[in-house]
């Protein structure tokens, strides 16, 4: 029992410091609180206090006036700002709206000028397809026409009676005129006229031998195509001439046909044929242009020259051409049996004998009177060259009827000679 009354005893006594110390502490803060009140009390009473108080109050009344005007301002400071930029957004918009517009003017404008174009272009188009047709409808006609004249014969069809220059409204090639070729080609300075169709071809640099690229002569002075002439360079050509001959009669009778041994580029090797007819030439062009003969492609042209005396060189067959493998006149190989030439010196000879007969004043006559001398002023020695002349004509004549007996009836030559007799 005396434990359980101590132990009592002893939790009595902490119990009751606890509740002494709460007194104490209660009456502590009450008196501070007392304390407090007394001198709140007393402040309120001070005119300091009063006047500190008023002195606080207006001093927030001024902050909140201060607050209120600043934030005024702000607003009024935004507000201008917000109008500014309204009215710069405005101005904005009218300038993008006004480029807008401008760009698509621009843009019809690029448009309505690209539509044009296209229109143009399209015309253009059209007129040439238009034009193509006309050609093409124009050239299926000139075909037609020029297979009928070559099928049926009639007249040569207009489109091909044209002359064709290559420098119109300058002075004429004498050159060209003459022997149908030029140094110079078509880059000639002067004008080559040719014709759209002619009895006469030339197949340019068709004959090839390399006796015709030597340029230079010999230390004799004569002409080294003179010596392959006369040895083989002849035989090449008379194979050569045979071949040709064969396959171009069977288009037509052949007139002249000649072969130059120039060695001129522009004159190496052109052949020359003179049909008796235009068709048989046109014939004969349509089926040789553009073929192919020992690896060389042929471009044959028409052509037109004045005449075969002038186109050929005369003093060539003597060897006395004073230009030599540099001449620009017709060098050309003597044909085999002189089948289709044109025989340049036996026209000079009728000639001379005409002239010769023309001033015959002595004759058989029953009386010893003569005939009077036309040329009374001839001199002797004239007189004399005349008789020579007889002479060596009868000469001439003699050996010309010995020859003409083993010529074939084909040749040209024979032909004339037989019209002549
Ligand atoms: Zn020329
Ligand atoms: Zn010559």
């Amino acid at each position: 029992m005396f434990p359980n009354n101590l132990y009592r005893h002893y939790d009595w006594r902490k119990i009751a410091k606890k509740f002494r110390r709460k007194r104490i502490r209660q009456s502590i803060a009450k008196k501070r609180d007392e304390l407090l009140e007394k001198e709140q009390n007393e402040q309120n009473k001070s005119p300091t206090y009063q006047a500190w108080l008023e002195e606080e109050a207006k001093r927030k009344q001024f902050e909140i006036e201060e607050e209120n005007r600043i934030r005024r301002e702000q607003e009024d400071n935004w507000c201008r700002i917000e109008v500014e930029a309204q009215r710069q957004w405005r101005a904005l918009q009218v300038k993008l709206a006004e480029a807008r517009e401008e760009r698509a003017k621009q843009n019809a404008k690029i448009k309505l000028e690209w539509e044009q174009e296209q229109k143009k272009l399209q015309e253009l188009k059209e007129q040439k397809e238009k034009e193509l047709l006309e050609k093409k409808k124009l050239q299926e006609q000139q075909t037609k026409e020029i297979d009928d004249f070559l099928i049926s014969g009639g007249e040569t069809p207009e489109h091909l009676k044209v002359t064709l220059e290559t420098n119109p409204n300058k002075p004429i090639c004498p050159f060209f005129q003459k022997t149908s070729a030029c140094r110079f080609f078509d880059a000639c300075s002067r004008n080559h006229i040719r014709p759209g169709v002619s009895h006469i071809i030339v197949i340019p640099n068709f004959y090839t031998h390399y006796s015709l690229e030597k340029t230079s002569e010999n230390e004799h002075g004569s002409d080294n195509s003179l010596e392959f002439e006369k040895h083989e360079t002849y035989n090449h050509f008379k194979e050569f001439f045979y071949d040709v001959v064969y396959e171009m009669e069977k288009y037509g009778r052949i007139l002249i046909f000649h072969v130059c041994c120039n060695h001129e580029s522009h004159l190496r090797g052109n052949v020359f044929v003179e049909y008796e007819t235009t068709r048989s030439a046109l014939k004969s062009f349509k089926t040789f242009n553009g073929r192919w003969y020992g690896g060389k492609q042929l471009n044959v042209e028409f052509c037109a020259f004045e005449s075969w005396k002038k186109a050929i060189c005369g003093l060539h067959f003597s060897n006395r051409c004073p230009k030599g493998s540099a001449c620009n006149f017709l060098h050309v190989f003597r044909n085999p049996k002189n089948l289709y030439s044109y025989d340049f010196f036996k026209r000079e000879q009728e000639k001379t004998d005409n002239e010769l007969n023309k001033k015959k004043y002595w004759r058989w006559s029953e009386s010893p009177e003569r005939i009077t001398d036309p040329n009374k002023h001839s001199s002797k020695r004239s007189r004399s060259r005349k008789i020579r002349h007889s002479r060596s004509r009868s000469r001439r004549k003699r050996s010309r009827s010995r020859s003409t007996k083993s010529r074939s009836s084909r040749s040209y030559r024979s032909n004339s000679s037989k019209r002549r007799s």
